[in-house]
This record gives structure tokens, C-alpha cells and sequence, in this order.
């Protein structure tokens, strides 16, 4: 996965959808873990569209 950093507003919301848990946040950061499978789910719920799959 890849994160544009400056888009995200740290809301939350990709961590809340991901049912693998593999979506961090930190204070003003968002980890994706190795167990991510690409599902996509979290870029749909992203309102700002921060988040693409990896190239
Ligand atoms: S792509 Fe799917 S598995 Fe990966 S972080 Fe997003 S919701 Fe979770
Ligand atoms: S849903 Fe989008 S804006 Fe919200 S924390 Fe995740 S990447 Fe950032």
C-alpha cells in the first residue's frame, strides 16, 4: 500500500475497515503491515483518496 502522506488527516477511518489489522495510526502516521493482501477496502473509505495500492 502506498500512503500520500500529505493528503491523510489522520481520521481513522482505514484503520476501523481493515479486518486484518493491518492498518496503523500513529500520532501523525500510517503504518501498513505485512499481513496487508492489497484487499483495497481502506483506499475506498479514505475520504481524501491518501491511499493506492503499491506499483
Ligand atoms: S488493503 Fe485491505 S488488508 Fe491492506 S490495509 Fe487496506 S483494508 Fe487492510
Ligand atoms: S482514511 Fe485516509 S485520511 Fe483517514 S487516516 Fe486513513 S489514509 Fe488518512
Amino acid at each position: 500500500m502506498e500512503i500520500e502522506r500529505s493528503m491523510c488527516m489522520w481520521c481513522g477511518a482505514c484503520v476501523g475497515t481493515c479486518n486484518r489489522n493491518a492498518v496503523t495510526l500513529y500520532e501523525t502516521r500510517i503504518e501498513f503491515e505485512d499481513n496487508c493482501n492489497d484487499c483495497g477496502v481502506c483506499i475506498k473509505v479514505c475520504p481524501v483518496g491518501a491511499l493506492s495500492l503499491s506499483e
